[in-house]
């Protein structure tokens, strides 16, 4: 964020807090001039002279673009800069450059085969016209493998209609776990956080901003750092002990999800459209705030284990969607879900409605479009009711 900022501030890029990759239409007729004065660049910009800039509507939309367009070069030749302001220019003039190359043409195979009766499938492509490829074509290998989005499988060579027989080929590989973050890859996740949320309208929601804002998230991993949450080992980010003992503590899991941060997406644009109350925001966060620093105060060190009330040989122990009952080799099928309706419960709620058969407090939810309190009860059939 500090290279690209430098980069603007000394007018070679243009305004670098954006979320949109798209340019306006005004940009189309300043393109040429732009590419002219991009005169390192000269190698890739000869090819595009003479000719009629493409305008795809994949580049200018008017429609994605708010205040400001993608990052672009200015056409201001960069001097005395440092190799890592070098890197990011680069990165942002090759962009910009390529977007005016024609496709690269690939030609997509699927080759089928089999072993007696068992059939096999196999799917790839072969480049036949680089295209815009051409201007990453002196890029190392290593920094190619490090684009976002993965290469399809490269085939080998075969004529349309080709069979006959060919020798199989083994390989014994193993699966690997996923891999720590980065502070790159952690970037990117954050864009896309929401993915994973199960509501279909928040998902939306958060589909467009992820967790925070592009001149946000570095700054909140930063704090993450600051306040030894996380720590680096080389490139890796890794949860420190503080970091794991403070998740350990909150047991609401709505703070730990990226949910919370599309319902709040939700909230805002309501109150931009003027349906919701500033207000009332600003009161259920303190709300929330209070009851969250309630519930970590109150809660004891060692949780107690909580009886099965099916068969009340077993306890209650979390598993990926519910607790289910530790019995449940022997037979006990009784499972209490993390989620119900729009709730999402707590280790304390499944406490009290295990012992006490209700909810520990009370849930604000939209009935006919009032807002009433209720609360989640577990009745005598072991089923969960408003
Ligand atoms: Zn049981």
């Amino acid at each position: 964020m500090n290279l690209i900022q430098n980069l603007y501030e000394q007018k070679l890029t243009t305004y670098p807090r954006v979320d949109t990759t798209y340019l306006s239409e005004d940009i189309y007729p300043k393109v040429p001039g732009i590419l002219e004065k991009l005169q390192f660049y000269k190698r890739f910009t000869d090819k595009l002279k003479g000719k009629k800039i493409r305008k795809s509507k994949k580049v200018f939309d008017d429609k994605k673009v708010t205040d400001h367009h993608a990052i672009i070069p200015t056409g201001v030749t960069p001097s005395g800069i440092s190799a890592q302001h070098q890197k990011v220019y680069d990165m942002i003039t090759k962009r910009f450059i390529s977007v005016f190359y024609p496709d690269c043409k690939v030609s997509n195979s699927t080759v089928l085969g089999f072993v007696k009766e068992v059939k096999f499938k196999a799917t790839g492509k072969q480049i036949l016209e680089m295209g815009w490829r051409e201007v990453y074509a002196d890029t190392s290998p290593k920094e190619q493998a490090k684009e976002p989005q993965k290469e399809e499988q490269v085939m080998p060579v075969f004529v349309k209609g080709e069979k006959g027989p060919h020798t199989p080929d083994f390989q014994e590989k193993h699966t690997k776990p996923p891999s720590y973050y980065s502070e790159a890859t952690l970037l990117r996740a954050m864009e896309s956080a929401g993915k994973q949320v199960d509501d279909d309208e928040l998902r939306d929601i958060m589909k467009e901003n992820g967790i925070g804002r592009p001149s946000t998230r570095a700054n909140i991993i930063e704090t993450l750092f600051k306040r030894n949450y996380i720590a680096r080992q080389k490139k890796r980010i890794i949860a420190t002990q503080t970091g794991q003992h403070l998740i350990s503590l909150i047991e609401n899991d709505i703070l730990k999800s990226a949910e919370l941060t599309g319902q709040w997406e939700k909230k805002i644009r309501d109150i931009e459209r003027g349906e919701y109350a500033v207000e009332k925001f600003k009161a259920e966060l303190f709300d929330m705030v209070n009851e969250l620093v309630h519930q970590v105060k109150h809660q004891k060190a060692e949780p107690k284990k909580i009886g099965c009330p099916k068969c009340s040989k077993g306890h209650m122990i979390r598993g990926r969607s519910a607790w289910g009952c530790s019995e449940w080799e022997s037979g006990c099928k009784f499972t209490l879900p993390f989620k119900f309706k729009e709730i999402t419960f707590s280790d304390k709620d499944m406490k009290s409605l295990i012992e006490e058969g209700e909810s520990h407090y009370r849930f604000k939810r939209m009935v006919k479009k009032k807002e009433e309190l209720s609360k989640v009860t577990l009745n005598k059939k072991l089923k969960l009711e408003w």
